[in-house]
């Protein structure tokens, strides 16, 4: 498989999302988030693209004044928002940095990761760009340019799977250079000025490679559901995505008045068949309770009997159980598989066998359910 960072990031996100990105190459607008990203990492680069005479920080202002789009954004507001928060950033980054005492080894720099499945006898491919490649005192040091204005934890830098695919990137280009722990792997959060760095070991690498032609295995045998999360709110597949588009449909077969009153019913129904539900069990125990008290197991009342009824439920020695039924020859028939217990041991086996098992899973019967939030998205 070829693949890109990008897109294994966007099917760990939303295998649907993925599907209709890449395998059906629907395209939608770029969101003005995307443009803006777009635009700081061009700045970022100019700004360190000019040798041993970089550019000055008014002609980074100047080269991000010149590019500006500000057709992207649908208000004034935030485009003026927008384009004040790029001149701070600019400002930002030249009051922390001298582009003239970052030794540059490369930027934009092209990559292609190759990995061997040896299991499937399989080779994947996985393609970018790597923002920035510093030298360091001792070593390199890897710099991915973030425009998101949260602040990730350590653990989540340490754990990031960006970074070290471009650490792999980066020793198939410099097989000779063997010191790991001197390449720094860093994400710069341009909004705060801030880095936030990593390194890894080779037995993290081998972990890495691992994890990335499991998500390539998946890629290849899923059904690409869709998952809601709170990034849904910038894709742009909502119109075509089955968990969003009956908001946006407009030859609806009920009118938007008829399906608030059946959704408003249906509500009103639950919350009924809940107070019911409390009202028969507040009730049940109450007449144990009197059958409890006359020590009665029937009571009467106009024309009507109640019985009182008893279920008891029994468990097996199950060591015992098994020795007799083995003996018996009959054992792989009774035997019926607890799903929670299934659940517990599969998690601690290796992944192959949980692939193994994986592939034996059946759909044996669906049903359908409704859940409900409020609010419009
Ligand atoms: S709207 Fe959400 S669930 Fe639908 S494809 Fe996009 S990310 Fe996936």
């Amino acid at each position: 498989m070829k693949t890109s960072f990008s897109a294994l990031s966007t099917f760990k996100s939303c295998p649907l999302k993925y599907k209709f990105q890449v395998l059906d190459k629907i395209r939608t607008p770029k969101s003005p988030e995307a443009v803006f990203g777009t635009l700081i990492h061009s700045t970022l680069q100019f700004i360190h693209s000019g040798g041993f005479l970089p550019p000055t920080e008014q002609d980074a202002l100047q080269f991000f004044s010149t590019k500006w789009n500000p057709e992207v954004f649908t208000e004034e507001l935030q485009e003026r928002t927008a384009f004040a928060q790029g001149v701070r950033i600019i400002q930002q980054y030249f009051s922390k940095t001298d582009p003239a005492r970052v030794q540059i080894v490369d930027l934009e720099s092209r990559f292609s990761v190759e990995l061997d499945d040896e299991e499937k006898k399989q080779k994947h491919f996985i393609s970018g760009f790597i923002d920035r490649i510093d030298k360091t005192e001792d070593g390199f040091e890897i710099i991915d340019y973030k425009t998101s204005k949260k602040l990730p934890s350590q653990e989540i830098v340490d754990n990031n799977l960006q970074l070290s695919i471009y650490l792999l990137a980066f020793l198939k280009r410099y097989p000779k250079f063997k010191d790991i722990e001197k390449i720094k792997l860093s994400l710069f959060f341009v909004h705060h000025g801030t880095k936030l760095t990593t390194t890894k070991t080779w037995e993290d690498l081998e972990n890495v490679k691992k994890e990335l032609i499991s998500v390539m295995t998946e890629i290849e045998e899923t059904t690409f559901p869709a998952i809601v999360t709170p990034l849904c709110a910038w894709c742009g597949y909502q119109k075509m995505c089955p968990m969003w588009k009956h908001k946006f449909k407009e030859d609806l077969s009920v009118t938007d008045q008829e399906k608030s009153k059946i959704i408003e019913q249906y509500l009103k129904a639950q919350e009924d068949a809940k107070n019911e539900r409390k009202k028969v069990s507040e009730l049940q125990a109450r007449i144990l309770e009197i059958m409890e008290i006359e020590e009665a197991k029937r009571l009467f009342s106009a024309g009507k009997i109640i019985t009182r009824t008893c279920r008891q439920t029994f468990g097996y020695d199950e060591p015992k159980l098994k020795e007799i039924l083995q003996k018996a020859d009959v054992w792989d028939e009774v035997v019926k598989v607890n799903q929670i217990q299934l659940k517990k041991v599969v998690d601690a086996l290796p992944s192959a066998t949980k692939k193994e098992i994986e592939a034996t899973k059946k759909l044996k019967r669906e049903s359908f359910g409704l859940s409900i939030k409020k609010g419009d998205n």
